[in-house]
């Protein structure tokens, strides 16, 4: 069926390859580093034996990936592990908003919003499963379930401000704004809402689970299926221009659409390459990797049982610190997301000693040190929590994006998630994934649907490349 050549073994890289190579297609993957998986690697970056994951870490949106589940990944290893609670967001006063897989149980710990959050969710988490085949589809095409997609995209078009609106109680207003904060933009923005509600939709239908053995095993999974096809994968090798590219029928780059301007440089029209080199990219994270003896000391109990715990207070002032980072600026006390992925997933810890994951949400290519910023606001909300920090593994945003070039200033999005981006990907077009060149395609999370190990810009890209084969061995 020809041959193919994909740039980057991330999540999508891998998966546009497994596409490829199950229709028939020879497929080679070549990986910058020495490791392949981009931003689902896992390390013993602490205490010898703690696993901490360097990038990704909790999987709403992989576990609910029509495209994973359809590989059965399980026969290469990959087991999901659930934590009892998915997402706790604690607040000054010693409760928290508590996230569940079941949105009743969920309801019935917002009181008197119980009913509004049952109203947002219950009926898209029912139905995500068919939901998922438009949601995780570049948005601009006929959708195949119109209604449903009516009654999910319409809230999604919001500010998340606004959404927030329909809560009286700080619980559901900070539990919803946590997620929706995901999107690392401010939450008045049109469209601000849509990465939260789709999180948090996956997350009611299929929770947020994590990878038994860290992340790397998504990708150790995908690389095991793709050598089963017969795949090949080399690691070391850096694309910077095409004479590193072997001749092939068609080829994938799973990178920012701006390196892909730098790589194919005056090949690529000039419309596209402009288009790629004004691709955006949004706020950066810092990422504070902790050893610590005996876990996080959460004043509000169900934190401590909790896989994921949004670290920021009120809604009101992750806004306010997202509308900062947002202008360049370093909040006080910065957004921080904290993962507990041993609670779930025991294995990674060492004793009585836990890995606990970190980032806070910063200025794009942010060059101060956030750790104490971090730590005083885990402080803040488990004290005793500084004394407990065996020890640390700290990296900065240009840390980050020298890990992975992917990631430019620390924007793990891969993009800045503006109305534009979000709905067109690099560039205005119904076909996202092509590049403008015959047989070259964009597989990463730049292109719709966006960041997350689920796998499915690559399975999108990689159908248009199996068109396009499909075309030349017609004509
Ligand atoms: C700190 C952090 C936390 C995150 N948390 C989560 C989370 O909890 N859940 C979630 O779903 N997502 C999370 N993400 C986002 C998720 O990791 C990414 O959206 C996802 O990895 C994107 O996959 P990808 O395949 O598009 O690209 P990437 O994973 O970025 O992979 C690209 C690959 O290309 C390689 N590469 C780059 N340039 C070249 C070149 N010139 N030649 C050859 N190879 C090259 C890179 O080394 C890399 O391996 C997080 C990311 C980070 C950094």
């Amino acid at each position: 069926m020809g041959t193919a050549v994909v740039v980057g073994s991330g999540p999508n890289g891998l998966a546009a390859a497994v596409v490829l190579a199950r229709a028939g297609v020879r497929v080679t993957v070549l990986e910058a580093a020495d490791e392949i998986g981009g931003g689902t690697r896992t390390v013993e970056a602490i205490v010898p034996g703690m696993l901490h994951d360097q990038c990704s870490a909790v999987h709403p949106m992989a576990a609910g990936s029509t495209f994973l589940r359809s590989l059965d990944l399980g026969r290469y290893g990959l087991r999901w592990r659930f934590p009892e609670i998915d997402c706790a967001h604690p607040l000054d006063d010693g409760t928290a908003g508590v996230l569940h897989r079941s949105v009743a149980e969920t309801a019935g710990g917002l009181g008197p919003d119980g009913r509004r959050w049952s109203w947002l969710f219950a009926g898209p988490a029912a139905s995500y499963d068919e939901l998922s085949a438009d949601v995780l589809a570049p948005l601009l095409r006929v959708p195949r379930h119109p209604l449903r997609l009516a009654r999910f995209g319409i809230p999604a078009l919001m500010p998340a401000s606004a959404i927030a609106k329909i809560f009286a109680g700080e619980r559901a207003k900070a539990l919803f704004g946590g997620v929706a904060a995901h999107a690392f933009r401010p939450l008045d923005r049109p469209l601000s809402a849509s990465i939260g509600l789709g999180i948090l939709t996956a997350g009611h239908r299929h929770g947020w689970p994590v990878a038994a053995g860290g992340s790397r095993s998504i990708t150790g999974a995908l690389a095991a299926l793709l050598r089963d096809l017969g795949g090949e994968i080399e690691t070391g090798v850096r694309v910077r221009s095409p004479a590193d590219l072997p001749r092939v029928d068609v080829t994938l780059f799973d990178l920012a659409p701006t390196a892909v301007a730098e790589i194919l440089a005056d090949r690529l029209p000039a419309r596209i390459s402009r288009a790629y080199r004004r691709f955006r990219p949004g706020p950066g994270a810092f990422k504070v990797d902790f050893a610590v003896a005996g876990g996080v000391p959460w004043t509000a109990e169900p934190a401590r049982r909790a896989g994921t715990v949004h670290v920021g207070g009120s809604f009101a002032e992750i806004a306010a610190t997202e509308r900062e980072i947002h202008a360049g600026r370093m909040p006080q006390r910065p957004f921080v997301v904290v993962g507990q992925q041993y609670l779930a997933d025991p294995q990674r810890s060492v004793g009585d000693v836990h890995p606990v994951w970190s980032y806070a949400h910063v200025p794009n290519g942010y060059r101060g040190d956030a750790t104490d910023a971090i730590v005083a606001q885990i402080e803040r909300f488990a004290p005793g929590f500084r004394e407990r920090i065996v020890g640390t593994a700290v990296r900065t945003t240009a840390e980050i994006a020298e890990y992975n070039p992917n990631f430019a200033g620390g924007n793990i999005m891969t993009g800045a998630k503006t109305a534009r981006q979000l709905v067109f990907g690099p560039r205005p077009t119904l076909t996202p994934h092509d590049v403008g060149l015959p047989g070259v395609y964009l597989c990463s999370a730049a292109t719709p649907p966006g960041p997350g190990a689920h796998g499915m810009c690559g399975a999108h890209a990689a159908a248009r490349a199996l068109k396009y084969l499909r075309k030349i061995r017609e004509s």
